[in-house]
């Protein structure tokens, strides 16, 4: 198979007329070459960031703190999580995994609570079990908790935070494993960044509060940061340096709780490109690349031999028509509605064909 347009090539995303061609899930050549299409293709995203299990429960707990609302064990999320039923969360799960796809996600990091049957849950959704709409082609990547045995079933350990247990064991466990470790921190304050940073985490997530030690120790040992500046805004806890902390490591970009925002790339781009002025083809970047670098993915960038991931705009839709800079309409002004097609593992899941 093969997509023609303009095409954002490499991790710079140099806009170039021609033909991606894809066979068996990979992109085999970039062609330059003069094409009869207003498409414009760029990598799938990789949202860095994501609990999906609260999909039950979007829009609830106007007006409540971070705690109130997430805190494990008994934030609202995690009671609203135990009152609904396998089949529910499954349902609202897979919901959740179809729109990520129509907004032209090809892989999502999950953080997953609630053990091996929280692991169990988001492999039915994805396997489309008991789901009328069936089996779904977005790749997750899976960071379970609150169980011993969650590793053998999950791809990493994902921790909530170094002030809610001791997370010494684990971390161990997780290195010998050969799994990833995540952890959220400086989320509410700068309290649990050192203890975070002492685990030697794969990746830290959020550090709204980082001051300019946790800065440099992030600098030092190359920390990879996951940002969700959305979900810190409604939340109330201030919004991370995104700057900053770009200037010392990578950073990549989640839309975190479904409960609290839309998993939508888009939104999560044009929010993390306006609040920080950064230069859109590192906005971009955060939304494709990164992520995927994190997770020690060959996939969100175009180029031969990577994964094909693939995300295809319509540049001549009335809201991206004229665009004088594409790589910043992209960023900047694209949405649900621009996309004409998101290929995932070298197979069209948009436009469905069912
Ligand atoms: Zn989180």
């Amino acid at each position: 198979m093969h997509l023609e347009g303009t095409i954002l090539v490499g991790p710079d995303f140099e806009p170039v007329e021609g033909r991606v061609v894809v066979a068996d899930g990979e992109i085999v050549r970039v062609e330059a070459e003069s094409v009869e299409s207003d498409d414009v293709i760029l990598p799938a995203f990789v949202n860095a960031h994501t609990h999906i299990g609260d999909s039950i429960a979007k829009e609830a707990g106007e007006g409540l703190s971070l705690d109130e609302l997430v805190a494990p064990p008994d934030g609202l999320k995690h009671r609203l999580l135990r009152s609904a039923s396998h089949e529910e969360k499954v349902a609202a799960m897979a919901r959740t995994l179809r729109y990520m796809e129509s907004t032209g996600t090809g892989t999502f990091l999950e953080f997953r609570e609630g053990g091996v049957d929280g692991v169990a849950a988001l492999r039915d959704a994805l396997a489309g079990e008991g789901v009328e709409f069936g089996e779904r082609a977005i790749e997750s990547v899976v960071f379970g908790r609150d169980d011993p045995d969650v590793l053998s079933v999950a791809d990493g350990y994902g921790a909530s935070g170094a002030r809610d247990a001791d997370f010494d064991a684990v971390r161990s466990e997780t290195r010998e494993a050969g799994k990833l470790f995540g952890i959220h921190a400086g989320e509410r304050d700068a309290d649990d960044i050192n203890p975070a940073m002492d685990l030697d985490p794969d990746f830290l997530v959020h550090m709204v509060h980082a001051e300019s030690i946790h800065l440099e120790r992030v600098a030092d040992r190359g920390t990879p940061v996951v940002v969700c500046p959305r979900s810190n805004l409604v939340t109330n806890v201030g919004v991370p340096p995104i700057r900053e902390l770009t200037e010392r490591t990578t950073v990549a970009l989640g839309t975190d709780n479904v409960m609290t925002d839309s998993p939508s790339m888009f939104r999560e781009m044009e929010f993390a490109a306006k609040l920080s002025d950064l230069p859109a083809r590192e906005i971009l970047r955060m939304a494709t690349r990164n992520g995927a670098e994190i997770a020690g993915l060959n996939r969100g960038v175009v180029r031969k031999g990577a994964d094909a991931d693939l995300l295809v705009l319509d540049g001549d839709s009335d809201n991206l028509a004229g665009a004088r800079d594409l790589v910043r309409a992209v960023v900047r002004r694209a949405g649900h509605a621009d996309v004409s097609r998101v290929v995932i593992g070298g197979e069209p899941v948009v436009p469905r064909d069912d």
